[in-house]
């Protein structure tokens, strides 16, 4: 029960709805999604044989408007971790001030084992399978865990095949020329390497010479490194699933985005120097978790060696672990706050579809600096007022506006 992250989730949506002033009823909607679809995916793979694939989606709320969340493809998606996910993509909607509920969606699989052509043929079949329930105007799907824009443009596809007209509002995080937007690929990282810089202000450290550790080489973490290197701060450790490197002046960033793979690997090529673990504990002014769930826990949260910790990937740290950080005075930019980069920008590509003209990048990149920037000193005042962590500060900013949707309808 201690990591699980759906149990924790709806302990501090609980927290956060009791502080806001809420009862019994708010609480038993918002801490469970309204709708979860469970679907089997029949794939015929390149050796002609039938694989059945398991596939969720969940629409946490939809009092605020469609739901809106990312498709993961990854061999350990389980139904709670997708319902979580759910939940906590309505909480960065809310903290960013998007028109949102949260959605999340995952398939069960390794897409490092399945050729181009049986992940095309998985994309378009999950689109077939949950076609019911999702649409621009109802659930709108994105990129996560291992699904980018390639993934995005057979499942805009294979939807606009199913209803006959072209749609590129169902899905953000397209392709360019398929109606994506600028700057949606870099989204996290920009926002992350935004919410950087607010933290190391508050500390008092300058940017340029900051010793960061990026847990993760995917698709945050790498931009992430590219970013924090052009401007001057020492990315000194970095991690994929194979092992980490470290080098206390800095590491070579430039050289290791040439050398990684699409799937984010690059340590294998490389003479480890420390372990994934070791890497949480570097001494070092800002660590970002950027991989997984549950990687600073209450066996390792006591010896984190940095002042402030920015998660990048969505519940790196489980709730015990956020008692002790806080405790120690390590500044902790939570999750929902923190990657909201991601969906603010798929916004901006659903507006963008949706009137038909396109910004161009600064338009984005301003557009997102002022959401984030907001975001932050929403959290942060909330944290400071109220006497509350920062990710219950985050979670009662980010609960807020759809607690009054629901009241607004009398759905409770
Ligand atoms: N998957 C990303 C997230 O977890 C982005 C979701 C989106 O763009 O809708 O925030």
């Amino acid at each position: 029960m201690m990591n699980d992250v759906l149990h924790s989730t709806q302990v501090v949506i609980e927290q956060a709805l009791r502080r806001l002033g809420y009862g019994d009823d708010m609480i038993e909607l918002l801490k469970e999604p309204i709708r979860l679809l469970t679907v089997r995916i029949p794939v015929r793979m390149d050796d002609g044989t039938t694989k059945v694939f398991t596939g969720y989606r969940s629409q946490h709320n939809d009092a605020v408007g469609p739901t809106k969340g990312g498709v993961r493809f990854h061999p350990a998606v389980t139904e709670k971790e997708v319902k979580a996910l759910s939940i906590w993509m309505s909480l960065k909607c809310g903290i960013a001030d998007l028109p949102y509920g949260g959605g999340k969606g995952g398939v069960i699989c390794d897409p490092r084992k399945m050729s181009f052509r049986e992940l095309e043929r998985l994309s378009r079949g999950y689109v077939r399978a949950v076609s019911q329930i999702v649409g621009p105007t109802k659930d709108i799907p994105a990129p996560d865990v291992m699904t980018n824009s390639q993934i995005m443009a057979w499942m805009l596809d294979e939807y606009s095949r199913i209803r006959e007209f072209d749609s590129p509002g169902f899905i953000t995080g397209k392709p360019i020329v398929l109606g994506g937007s600028k700057g949606r690929e870099t989204a996290t990282a920009r926002g992350v390497v935004i919410m950087i810089h607010e933290a190391l202000r508050l500390k008092g450290i300058p940017l340029e010479g900051a010793r960061i550790v990026i847990q993760g080489f995917g698709n945050a973490g790498s931009y992430l490194a590219k970013f924090l290197h052009e401007s001057g701060a020492a990315v000194i450790g970095i991690s994929d699933v194979n092992g980490a490197l470290y080098n206390k002046e800095g590491l070579d960033i430039p050289h290791l985005l040439d050398r990684r793979d699409s799937f984010g690997n690059v340590t294998n090529l490389f003479p480890k120097t420390i372990t994934n673990e070791e890497l949480l504990e570097l001494p070092c002014d800002v660590l970002v978790p950027a991989a997984i769930e549950n990687q600073i826990t209450e066996a390792n949260a006591a010896r984190i060696g940095a002042s402030i910790i920015v998660e990048a990937a969505n519940g790196p740290t489980t709730l015990e672990a956020t008692r002790i950080v806080t405790e120690r005075g390590i500044l902790l930019v939570p999750d929902v706050l923190a990657s909201a980069g991601g969906v603010i920008v798929s916004y901006f590509e659903w507006v963008q579809n949706n009137q038909g003209y396109y910004w161009d990048e600064s338009e984005i990149d301003n557009k997102l600096k002022l959401m984030m920037i907001r975001g932050f000193e929403n959290v942060y005042e909330i944290h400071q007022t109220r006497k509350v962590d920062m990710r219950l500060a985050a979670y009662m900013s980010g609960v807020r506006k759809m607690a009054e949707a629901v009241r607004f309808r009398g759905w409770v």
